[in-house]
């Protein structure tokens, strides 16, 4: 692995499989905590306006499982490397959780919205930091306007948060990085297409994702495990 010249700029991306070793489980893995739960009937404007009860039980067990966690060797070693970097790493992370927060990432992206935060879903109040859990039957939390408040979260369907600062980052990197994440889920999985050709391409996680073939390095393994070697040679 060469390291990293002093003109790089590196974009990092982050998915489930960052958090999997703190325990939070990915959408996918076979061990999936949210097996129980259809993801789509969970996570989208439909399933918010049919039954806002329950996303917000899927989401209250999120919240509480993801407070139980702590950041692991890979969540460290990225914190570590924009301590080296600084403003020539961008992370951006398609997690709710705040892992990479908690292992001392200042400057991080949450394209897919942040767990701990919430939002009306009728005025534009600004989110606000929230670690509430609403059990059923209790009624969905409202707004001082009267809207319903929901988590701060991209459901399917909708726009994920800060893309033009995350393509101008795109636009600029020379190197890329994708961690623990599948390729499928879009845009984040056309990331790599977007820098291809011009961008070292590096995949690290257990097996190869389903946009592989964009990727010029792939490192086989886990997160926990590999990162803290391959960003401490960077
Ligand atoms: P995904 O569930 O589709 O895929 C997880 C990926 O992680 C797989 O490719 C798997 O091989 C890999 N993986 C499993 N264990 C790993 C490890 N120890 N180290 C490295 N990689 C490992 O997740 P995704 O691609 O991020 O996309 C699904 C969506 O799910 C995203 O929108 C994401 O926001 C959301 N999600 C977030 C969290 C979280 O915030 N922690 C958890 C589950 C899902
Ligand atoms: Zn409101």
């Amino acid at each position: 692995m060469p390291a990293i010249a002093p003109d790089d700029q590196v974009f990092v991306l982050t998915g489930a499989g960052v958090s999997a070793e703190s325990g939070i489980p990915t959408f996918r893995g076979v061990n999936g905590l949210w097996r129980n739960y259809r993801i789509e009937e969970v996570a989208s404007p439909r399933a918010w306006h049919r039954d806002p009860r329950l996303v917000w039980e899927f989401y209250s067990m999120r919240r509480q499982v993801a407070s139980a966690a702590r950041p692991n060797p890979a969540h460290l070693a990225l914190a570590k490397l924009e301590k080296k970097l600084q403003q020539r790493l961008f992370l951006c992370t398609q997690n709710v959780d705040n892992l990479h927060e908690l292992a001392g990432s200042r400057q991080v992206v949450h394209m897919h919205g942040e767990l701990f935060k919430s939002r009306c879903d009728a005025c534009s109040r600004a989110p606000f930091h929230d670690t509430s859990t609403y059990d059923p039957p209790a009624g969905i939390p409202r707004c001082e306007c009267g809207g319903r408040i929901r988590p701060h979260i991209c459901w399917f369907g909708e726009t994920p948060f800060e893309l033009d600062r995350i393509f101008g980052a795109l636009n600029e990197c020379t190197v890329f990085m994708a961690v623990g994440t599948s390729g499928v889920v879009e845009p984040a999985a056309s990331f790599v297409a977007h820098v291809a050709g011009r961008a070292r391409t590096i995949y690290v996680g257990p097996e190869e994702p389903a946009n592989a073939s964009s990727f010029t390095e792939c490192h086989l393994g886990k997160a926990g495990e590999v990162l803290p070697d391959l960003l401490g040679a960077f």
